[in-house]
């Protein structure tokens, strides 16, 4: 039995909308190399009567279509890349491409905004402007930020912008709202340490960058501990730490990198000056010398405006109920770079629920992951909804 909930128009799209679905996932493109991807999307919307711009960022792909006489314009956001993982799941639609999967399920978000997409152009009356923005390289390349840098809302004016992702240990047919900060921002610091190597016999001829960066390791715990505020959020996680090859020689150089979230742009100022001044001062307590580098590739705090928020939620209460919607949002500590487009227009980020268990559970970026085809009809429905609502055609 289909559920009642799904527009009668969306659920028509299903089958295809599937198949669609588990061919993108078995043609997984890592960022910035989703050029068949991105080609059938361009192509598929051209088809279905969209104004259809591909190349921003490379890949990017921007589909306007307009309605009626009004002049809103509203933006939805899919993102279209995968991630270098070799994929274990078994299935008969798994990764064909070995080392590359749709570990985070943007093949389902793709497929979800292309039968809205085609659901719009066919079937739904709207007054204004929709345009369908396909994202690539959002898994730590700042996709959107070069779409942005590449003229996206210069050339294509939005007055709000919105995007969705799958949440696995959700149920189906839940959806997410929190207005606000809501994800965090994500910086990747990477420090050198610089001592003098030698005969780890004779250790007094030497300094030794890896008892500098052990005590470093250590003094970088006291900064969310002692620096913050107790009732703000940080992380400050030492991923990697490198260095020597051997237990008789004390290397010249360790390397540490180190993750750092915040859900204020001023914690995250904080955090990170900290940060570099403890890599200073214990470098130089043992003789040794610190280069403190912050990636460019960073991603802001992810604010979600109250207005955009509340008409999102709205649209999901409207036509789920309560039951459609996780009680008690909080924010979160992964990142997102739909953040940029966030910081260029007001709009707001939402989650979907893919589900529990061995249906939909499995977490994102795991090896076994796989998009959850039952959400597909929600997401579709919910695009259309939300786009019926900020261009009422009897507003
Ligand atoms: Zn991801
Ligand atoms: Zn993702």
């Amino acid at each position: 039995m289909p559920s009642p909930t799904i527009l009668p128009e969306i659920r028509e799209l299903t089958t295809p909308m599937v198949a669609l679905r588990q061919h993108l996932h078995a043609h997984p493109e890592l960022s910035y190399e989703e050029f068949e991807t991105s080609r059938l999307v361009a192509d598929k919307l051209r088809g279905w009567g969209y104004e259809v711009h591909h190349g921003l960022a490379g890949t990017g792909v921007v589909a306007s279509l307009r309605k009626g006489r009004g002049n809103r314009v509203i933006g939805l956001r899919a993102d279209m890349d995968a991630l270098p993982i070799l994929e274990t799941s078994g299935l008969p639609y798994a990764s064909r491409h070995d080392g590359k999967m749709h570990a985070c399920g943007h093949d389902g978000h793709t497929a979800m905004l292309l039968a809205a997409g085609q659901c719009l152009a066919q079937s739904i009356d709207f007054d204004g402007t929709v345009r369908l923005i396909f994202q690539p390289a959002e898994e730590g390349h700042v996709g959107a930020r070069k779409m942005i840098e590449d003229g996206l809302f210069q050339l294509f004016p939005c007055d709000a912008v919105f995007a969705m992702h799958n949440w696995p240990g959700l149920p189906v047919g839940k959806f997410g709202f929190l207005s606000g900060p809501f994800m965090a921002s994500a910086d990747t610091v990477t420090i050198g340490i610089n001592g003098r190597g030698g005969h780890g016999a004779m250790p007094q001829d030497t300094v030794d960058p890896i008892v500098a960066a052990a005590s470093l390791v250590m003094a970088l715990q006291s900064v969310v501990a002692r620096n913050l505020p107790p009732l703000e959020m940080g992380v400050v996680g030492v991923g990697s730490i490198h260095g020597g090859s051997s237990s008789s020689v004390v290397p010249t150089r360790v390397e540490l990198a180190v993750t750092v979230r915040a859900l204020k742009e001023t914690t995250r100022e904080l955090l990170l000056q900290r940060i570099e001044a403890l890599a200073h001062a214990q470098a130089q307590a043992f003789g040794a010398t610190a280069e403190v580098t912050v990636s460019a590739n960073a991603f802001p705090v992810l604010y979600n405006h109250p207005r955009e928020t509340a008409l999102a939620r709205a649209v999901a209460l409207g036509w789920l109920g309560e039951e459609g919607l996780v009680a008690d949002m909080q924010p979160m500590t992964c990142s997102e770079d739909f953040a940029f487009m966030l910081q260029a227009r007001p709009g707001s980020y939402l989650i979907m629920g893919n589900g529990e268990g061995t249906a939909g559970g499995c977490l994102l970026h795991n090896p076994a992951y796989d998009f959850n085809d039952a959400c597909l009809p929600y997401g579709a429905s919910y695009w259309v909804k939300l786009v019926s609502a900020f261009l009422d055609p009897v507003d």
